[in-house]
């Protein structure tokens, strides 16, 4: 029935037939499917979470899990990732571990980080930030990852033709042309469909995709017109695929190159419509200026749409402020080095003239996810500020998500919001006038260069003067 509905069943000119299966439709937009409701998918998710998660979904995928093993522990070995762990410090026991496993699960679970805030072991959905399972989730992953592998999608870059500024029913005509599901008389006839076989616009050649929309003479000459042949051309000579010629083309062509490439695609087949349907032979004109015509239209449509839609955006400070009288202001970020499988961690410390207080560099590994780097920045910032006997203290970060969630009510089952909790807890009871907000990137330019250099460093650093590689920072933002 939702196929049907997809392909509908009025009309004479070849709608009533169902082109693609359900399922193949449902590939991810990035297979060259249509990426609607996978029912197979759906129903896995709803229903089934074993076979999903059989994929390395809770813990194998994401190292920073704190059930990193579970995908690799089996029933009866261990009870609890606790077992595997040093009963007098918190780091993996390897020896233990060692004895168990193969050497490739033992280095995947010595690299997955443990964190002095996760107390108890509990199972954590990796694809939800706040760990808890979800369906939607498990449907994403099951049509982008185990879904794919059957033979649905054509891989390629599809997405140029979604991501495309053009009209969605454009945007729909270039997916049949690649998908090769354009009711040209080929594909009708090859679908059992009687009907005549010769292109209806100049009647000599054989009505497939390639000729009606590139090879016809009149399609030609439009493309020769409006500067765009050579491309098409180079597109005709890289295969015999319409999928392939088609990207292939997308791909050589700029922005606003790619626009017309659509519309006219578009237009030209609509003139052979006109022909097929209604009698009407329309000149190489016509199919230029309806394309012009649509495509101006069209973008007149959307910006009148944006500017009355759009309240216009409150503008986030770029740059770095003085914290107000009498209070201090902690900048944080971590940087994310693959190369040194590091994180590092940058904090520095001003008063409410902008003078430099403090700073300090410390690094973890192995690398971690974003937010939980960024989080267990803010901790140790806020840890240090405390032990330091700092009050009033402005922190400032970059991560939205982390002060989001920080500030949420939303009891979060992962790493993130174990490690925020922590941090809760001493702004809750040390740092009572002490507040986190999040900041631009510009503002946070001297936290942001301070973690970079801790990745690069051997150990952790307190610096009381002022470290050279933000020196000219704190002297700007001092003004
Ligand atoms: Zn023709």
């Amino acid at each position: 029935m939702l196929n049907s509905f997809w392909w509908g069943h009025s009309g004479n000119n070849g709608h009533g037939i169902h082109w693609f299966s359900w399922e193949r439709l449902s590939v991810s937009k990035d297979h060259g499917g249509m990426g609607f409701k996978s029912l197979k998918a759906f129903n896995i998710a709803m229903l089934d979470i074993t076979q999903v998660t059989f994929g390395g979904v809770f813990g194998a995928q994401n190292p920073s899990s704190k059930v990193a093993a579970s995908g690799v522990l089996r029933p009866g070995d261990i009870n609890k990732v606790k077992d595997i762990i040093m009963s007098n410090c918190k780091s993996w026991d390897i020896d233990k571990i060692s004895s168990m496993f193969d050497s490739t699960t033992v280095r995947r679970i010595i690299n997955t980080p443990l964190f002095a805030s996760v107390r108890t072991d509990k199972l954590v959905w990796n694809l939800e930030h706040d760990g808890v399972y979800s369906v939607r989730s498990a449907y994403n992953y099951y049509v982008n990852n185990v879904g794919n592998q059957d033979n649905s999608g054509i891989a390629g870059n599809w997405h140029q033709i979604w991501r495309a500024k053009i009209p969605p029913k454009v945007k729909n005509l270039l997916w049949r042309i690649g998908r090769n599901v354009l009711p040209t008389r080929a594909t009708l006839n090859s679908r059992s469909v009687q009907c005549l076989v010769h292109c209806a616009v100049c009647n000599d050649s054989a009505e497939d995709s390639i000729h009606i929309l590139f090879l016809c003479p009149r399609s030609t000459e439009c493309w020769q017109q409006a500067g765009l042949w050579n491309q098409i051309d180079a597109g005709l000579n890289t295969s015999n695929n319409i999928a392939d010629i088609l990207l292939f083309i997308l791909q050589s062509l700029n922005k606003e190159q790619q626009e017309i490439f659509s519309v006219l695609l578009w237009s030209i087949w609509k003139r052979r419509n006109a022909k097929v349907w209604d009698n009407i032979t329309e000149s190489n004109t016509n199919v230029y200026e309806r394309a012009q015509h649509l495509l101006t239209s069209w973008k007149q449509a959307q910006q009148t749409r944006s500017y009355a839609n759009t309240p216009q955006p409150i503008q986030q400070r770029t740059n770095w402020e003085k914290p107000s009288q009498g209070r201090y202001k902690c900048n944080i970020d971590a940087s994310f080095s693959s190369t040194h499988n590091k994180v590092g961690i940058g904090m520095c410390i001003r008063d409410d003239q902008g003078r430099y207080v403090a700073a300090k560099t410390e690094w973890l590994e192995p690398i971690l996810d974003v937010e939980i780097g960024e989080a267990m920045g803010l901790f140790s910032a806020v840890k240090w500020v405390d032990e330091l006997r700092l009050s009033d203290v402005d922190f400032e970060m970059d991560c939205k998500r982390v002060v989001d969630c920080l500030h949420s009510s939303r009891t979060y089952n992962s790493d993130l919001g174990d490690i925020l909790r922590d941090c809760r807890v001493i702004l809750a009871t040390n740092l009572v006038n002490s507040h986190v907000k999040f900041i631009r990137r510009q503002a946070n330019e001297v936290a942001h260069r301070l973690a970079r250099e801790a990745t690069c460093l051997a150990s952790f650093h307190i610096f009381i003067d002022i470290p050279t590689c933000i020196y000219d920072i704190i002297m700007n933002e001092m003004r």
